[in-house]
């Protein structure tokens, strides 16, 4: 986290601890640093103070913009919900609370660096559908959305439409109606984010109980974490900016001849992404040489009941079940110096090495 985040959550965690709700002097004080950080964020996404609700992660705030607009339509003649193919799974996870809320989700092809399809996009909207979910930039390959046409699309079809931005915040001009965010990306705490509703959405939530966050999210804000949101969104934007020379570096660093970069134009990326794979060469091996180098890597890939399962995003894309365990994500923060990026590199060449590569 930014030193100056701990900084402005300290206070909140030591004496600030009146409940935001109550009415004394401590509770006002705490509500009050928790509109400070609402103002920050919502001047950030060019939205109203009004039209964003924290939330305790980015999870929670892409549950709310999918089951919840789907509760609040539930009188509406439409009926089917779609979703990009990879989506993060927070957001496809909701399936099986919408089908059983009566919907049918259907899943948005892309195209082999990621990217949705529009055209066929624009034959699945029909007047059936409620609602869109494209994320702003994949998590897992970095490739960004054409986020601008989506939301035309889905406007022109009276269609709602959700961004998950979780991996582009600070950013604004979504034309979306649900927009998702989370604090840790912006290197704020972990366990807080939260979801632009744009004034008039119809929408439910799906925590109720004391009517916190205007009745859209129930249960005592967590003054601390929100505090922090607010203070990192503050600072990531006048941080100097390394990602994308770090991330550039490391790429034309890396002297492995099989290997391949999976979204070959560093246009259509996030800055600080690199997606590679070495065909042959398991992720999960991969990741634990590095581990053992001090590198910390990931793979979309997942472990569950001790085998792994292959990334949806790299099968969404058209790679086999084989390929799609190869993938390799390397994530640059703002502050990732060019040396740092030459040393990894470095590891993942000798790893590789190891492997006989
Ligand atoms: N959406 C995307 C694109 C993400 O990358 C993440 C987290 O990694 C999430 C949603 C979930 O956010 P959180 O970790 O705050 O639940």
């Amino acid at each position: 986290m930014l030193p100056e985040v701990v900084d402005a959550m300290e206070p909140w965690l030591r004496d600030g601890y009146g409940n935001p709700s109550s009415l004394h002097a401590d509770g006002r004080r705490a509500k009050d640093a928790i509109d400070k950080a609402r103002e920050i964020i919502s001047d950030s996404l060019g939205a109203l103070f009004a039209e964003v609700i924290f939330t305790s992660s980015g999870t929670e705030a892409a549950n709310l913009a999918s089951v919840g607009a789907a509760l609040a339509n539930e009188d509406s003649r439409r009926k089917r919900i779609l979703f990009s193919a990879v989506e993060h799974h927070c957001v496809l996870h909701t399936e099986p609370i919408l089908r059983r809320l009566g919907y049918e989700v259907e899943l948005i092809p892309v195209d082999r660096i990621g990217r949705v399809r529009l055209k066929a996009l624009q034959d699945m909207l029909g007047e059936d559908v409620l609602l869109v979910s494209v994320m702003h930039a994949n998590n897992e390959l970095g490739t960004i959305q054409p986020i601008e046409e989506v939301a035309r699309m889905a406007n022109e079809n009276g269609t709602l439409f959700h961004c998950d931005a979780v991996q582009t915040f600070p950013t604004s001009d979504l034309h979306a109606d649900l927009v998702t965010i989370s604090a840790h990306k912006i290197n704020g705490p972990k366990g807080v984010g939260a979801i632009y509703i744009k004034a008039g959405t119809r929408i439910k939530p799906i925590t109720v109980g004391g009517g916190q966050e205007r009745e859209m999210r129930a249960g005592t804000e967590n003054t601390a974490t929100i505090v922090g949101f607010g203070e990192a969104t503050k600072q990531i934007k006048n941080r100097p900016d390394n990602r994308r020379e770090a991330r550039d570096t490391f790429l034309s660093a890396l002297q492995i001849p099989q290997l391949i970069q999976t979204v070959p134009n560093s246009d259509d990326l996030l800055q600080g992404h690199a997606h590679i794979r070495i065909p042959g060469v398991q992720a999960e091996t991969m990741l634990i040489l590095l581990d053992r180098m001090g590198v910390s890597a990931s793979s979309g890939a997942a472990c569950s009941s001790g085998s792994i399962e292959p990334s949806h995003v790299l099968l969404a894309c058209g790679y086999t079940q084989e390929e799609a365990k190869e993938g390799l994500r390397f994530t640059f923060g703002r502050e990732t110096s060019l040396e740092e990026a030459k040393e990894a590199a470095q590891c993942v060449h000798d790893a590789a090495k190891q492997l006989g590569r």
